[in-house]
């Protein structure tokens, strides 16, 4: 009579004492362990799997990767895909990253053992990559860098914008509901389409806190339009400051009509804000420009410690800023011929048909502006598949459009070209 295989299955004392169990216990915790060896035991108990296959099946039940973020291949042909985690980092950010994981001297002078100014090293990184700039602060993110601007220069008095410039950015976020929650009034000045100067003019007075230019990054306003550059508000006598969005620090040729630090603050601007991870390429953050007493007065505000940047960042920012050029300005600035060569080796080794498009800037930055480039076609309903990562291959997201799956290289490294083949050599052979 053969045993009850239920009665074979190891108990969970047995199991963890298994020495590639041990080994496991190295890089998860106790109770995820655990919960894979009960989850082994019940698929044996069920009859699903043989006893002697627990120890396999609580390894295999064990995630690979230190965290369920899974890292994709972002085949859209949109650079800065806010979905997809936005800019990603350059090698060096990311050595940068590792080396201030453990303790670090992000606020110790290790010459003297004082107290020194937290991420002093990003900070003149910054500096240095906009001269014109007295000083600069970085913060959390481009919200919380115009939340402290709006904040210390304005709570309780008003913040004079154009009714041009009252954008929702994405995903609901709101532009004067963010300004209105920091205590400031909104002043809305002139129309939709049309501010002029005067309307400006009108509008300040004693209660003035700042004037407020936000960059209406993901839309245009075409026609009978007329708005109102820094430079004419920049002597009204009240601080002006610009919202940039993009993060663009000078001027980049293949962006003509993106706005950039550099530009802004010789026009005028008094502080400038922007994001870190659009056109940067760096991590999240939010970047401070502009006038030195300004920029104190914002240091010096209660809430900068509530959106403070931890170390991280700060190292990121800084070897993004002092490394090569990002992955983000490879992709803006990929040669179309090597696009459309890496593209046609990609179509020929699968069979497949190459076929133009545009890509997309993405993230708010540059809506009017299409990148040249070049997908391999594939079957749309294989698009979902795609994103699903299995051993060795990596998850791949592409696109649909028009019914058909494209697959672009544009913000593909090109060391990741094999790994994409894999990835579409495994889907299409289905
Ligand atoms: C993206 C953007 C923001 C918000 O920046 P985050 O870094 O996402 O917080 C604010 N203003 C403009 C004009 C933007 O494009």
């Amino acid at each position: 009579m053969t045993q009850d295989p239920r009665r074979r299955v190891p108990r969970t004392d047995a199991v963890l004492a298994d020495p590639r169990v041990v080994t496991a216990l190295g890089t998860h915790s106790r109770e995820r362990v655990k919960a894979a060896v009960v989850a082994a035991q019940q698929r044996a108990r069920s009859g699903e799997i043989e006893p002697e296959r627990v120890v396999d099946e609580t390894l295999a039940g064990l995630p690979s990767r230190a965290s369920s973020l899974t890292p994709v291949l972002n085949a859209t042909g949109v650079v800065i895909h806010t979905n997809l985690g936005r800019a990603s980092l350059s090698p060096r950010a990311i050595e940068a990253v590792v080396d201030a994981a453990g303790y670090v001297d992000v606020e110790m002078d290790l010459g003297t053992g004082q107290r020194s100014r937290r991420g002093a090293q990003a900070l003149a990184a910054l500096r240095s990559a906009v001269p014109d700039a007295g000083d600069a602060l970085v913060v959390n993110n481009g919200a919380a860098a115009l939340v402290l601007a709006t904040t210390a220069l304005a709570a309780g008095r008003e913040v004079v914008v154009s009714r041009g410039e009252m954008v929702e950015i994405g995903d609901g976020f709101r532009l004067p509901d963010l300004v209105a929650s920091t205590g400031a009034r909104l002043r809305e000045v002139g129309t939709t389409n049309r501010t002029h100067l005067r309307d400006y003019v009108d509008a300040i007075g004693p209660d003035t806190g700042c004037i407020l230019k936000v960059h209406p990054s993901n839309f245009r306003v075409e026609g009978f339009t007329r708005s109102v550059g820094v430079a004419e508000l920049a002597d009204l006598g009240v601080p002006v400051v610009e919202d940039i969005g993009s993060g663009l620090l000078a001027p980049d040729a293949a962006l003509p009509d993106e706005p950039d630090a550099t530009t802004s603050l010789r026009r005028g601007a008094h502080l400038v804000t922007a994001s870190g991870d659009k056109l940067l390429g760096g991590p999240q953050a939010g970047l401070v420009l502009g006038r030195a007493d300004l920029a104190e007065r914002l240091r010096r505000h209660p809430l900068a410690r509530a959106v403070r940047v931890d170390k991280l960042t700060l190292a990121a920012l800084e070897a993004t800023l002092t490394g090569p050029p990002t992955p983000t300005a490879q992709a803006l600035h990929a040669s179309p011929d090597d696009l459309r060569a890496r593209t046609e080796r990609l179509a020929e080794a699968l069979g497949r048909q190459v076929v133009p498009v545009d890509g997309r800037v993405g993230g708010g930055g540059a809506p009017g502006v299409p990148l040249d480039g070049h997908a391999v076609e594939i079957p749309a309903d294989l698009v979902p598949g795609l994103r699903r990562p299995s051993g060795d291959v990596p998850a791949v997201v592409a696109r649909v459009d028009g019914g058909r799956g494209l697959v672009d290289l544009r913000c593909i490294p090109p060391e990741a070209d094999e790994d994409l083949l894999l990835a579409l050599r495994e889907a299409l052979a289905g």
